[in-house]
């Protein structure tokens, strides 16, 4: 991944993108943008910022990427938060709105003060607005889930930072708010170059299924790729698999791992495990958050993929998949429904039972299989990698900062 230029990603997104990138960066040297979010590794935030940042550097940009550093007390918070922002009924108490407001004060040295626009990454480094007043920057807040399930609590605790910055964006159109600040939307992307979704060699393929002990020939593989997180319905998954199962051979492998700022993630682990345990056709991984090659290797192994979210902010996991030609079964739910256009692009499934009657038809049909994987891959390739993300972050900055001229 080190040393990828702009250039690199002609191959597969065409010349003509890449001038655009040049042309539209030519208005914006120097600029100086600073992203802001609360992990390095693990998830679709830090998953993004890795690839995206660089890029901008590349094309011109001054840009930098800043993580909040915190206490265990203050992901906890923040993980009631995202649950609440999801919808889920979350009991948050007075100490521990202090205690994120406190993080957010011992964060403001993060905060440069030459900025041009400062963009803050979903929920947790959103305490800094209150020293918005200290630079000229322009404040931007990017919000990374489906806001629209938000309960109360955290909604209302959030709404009047959230309407300090400037502009807000969010994956997608739905997704717009009722709040007094203009608002954009922008789905993310993946990196088709970085070692989560390149080509693989034979020799990095079957060397990351011996060390996984995933044997090769063994009967096909139904995959699902999430953090440990109920969110993502691992539970429902296995239930679909058993279903699967009377009907096609197959094995499931559900691989995740963890990311700094989910301290939910190692409980659903044990829950997970505790209930495949005992199903020699069940692999449950723990991968390190660095394991993208192995993601890679899991996501091309797979016969078909699963993503059986019940909330879903984008999903870059269903993205990384069609990327790789793979048939999709997932949840219509968030950018879920953008991605996997039912019968299209991969198939849509919302029960256990019906996720489980698509699996099979899949099984069943490879060459359908393999026509929707193909168009689910070009359908990523026009909408979701890193240079349309990059083009689109390009005309968004121009927009805002009002040096757009045509
Ligand atoms: N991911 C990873 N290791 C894991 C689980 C997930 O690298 O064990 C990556 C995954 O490949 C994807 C991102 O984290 O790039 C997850 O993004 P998504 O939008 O699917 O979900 P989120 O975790 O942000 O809710």
């Amino acid at each position: 991944m080190l040393g990828v230029r702009l250039k690199d990603y002609e191959g597969v997104a065409g010349k003509t993108i890449i001038e655009e990138i040049h042309n539209l960066g030519e208005a914006l040297q120097g600029y100086k943008i600073l992203h802001i979010n609360s992990t390095r590794v693990g998830g679709g935030v830090a998953e993004i910022l890795q690839s995206l940042v660089p890029l901008m550097q590349e094309t011109g940009l001054a840009a930098k990427w800043e993580v909040i550093s915190a206490d265990p007390e203050f992901f906890n918070t923040t993980k009631l938060f995202h649950n609440g922002m999801h919808g889920q009924a979350v009991d948050i108490s007075g100490a521990m709105l202090e205690s994120y407001l406190a993080t957010a004060e011992k964060n403001r040295h993060l905060l440069q003060q030459d900025s041009d626009l400062i963009v803050i990454h979903d929920q947790q480094p959103l305490g800094l607005t209150a020293s918005r007043a200290e630079s000229d920057a322009r404040w931007l807040w990017y919000c990374h889930v489906d806001p629209r399930y938000a309960v109360p609590a955290v909604w209302y605790f959030l709404a009047p930072m959230i309407a300090a910055c400037d502009a807000a964006v969010f994956h997608l159109p739905e997704y717009a708010c009722d709040l007094p600040l203009l608002q954009y939307y922008m789905p993310p992307a993946i990196d088709p170059l970085s070692d989560k979704n390149r080509e693989v060699t034979t020799e990095e393929y079957n060397g990351i299924l011996d060390k996984l002990k995933i044997d090769p020939e063994g009967p096909p593989v139904i995959l699902q790729v999430s953090r440990f997180d109920r969110l993502k319905d691992p539970a429902g998954v296995i239930e679909a698999f058993k279903l699967v199962r009377q009907h096609y051979s197959c094995r499931l492998i559900l691989a995740g791992g963890s990311a700094d700022d989910d301290p939910e993630g190692a409980t659903v682990l044990e829950e997970v495990r505790a209930l495949a345990e005992g199903d020699r056709d069940i692999t449950i991984l723990a991968l390190n958050p660095e394991a993208h090659l192995e993601i890679n290797v899991l996501q091309r192994h797979a016969e078909v993929v699963v993503q059986k979210s019940l909330r879903e902010g984008f999903g870059l996991t269903a993205s990384e998949a069609l990327w790789k030609g793979k048939p999709l079964v997932a949840t219509p739910t968030g950018g879920l429904a953008h991605q996997v256009l039912d019968e299209q692009t991969g198939l849509t499934a919302e029960t256990v039972e019906e996720v489980a009657a698509r699996i099979g038809y899949l099984l069943e049909n490879p060459d359908i299989a393999r026509q929707l994987g193909a168009a689910g891959r070009e359908h990523v390739r026009q909408h979701y990698i890193l240079p349309v993300y990059l083009r689109n972050w390009l005309k968004l900055l121009l927009l805002l900062d009002g040096r757009r001229n045509n």
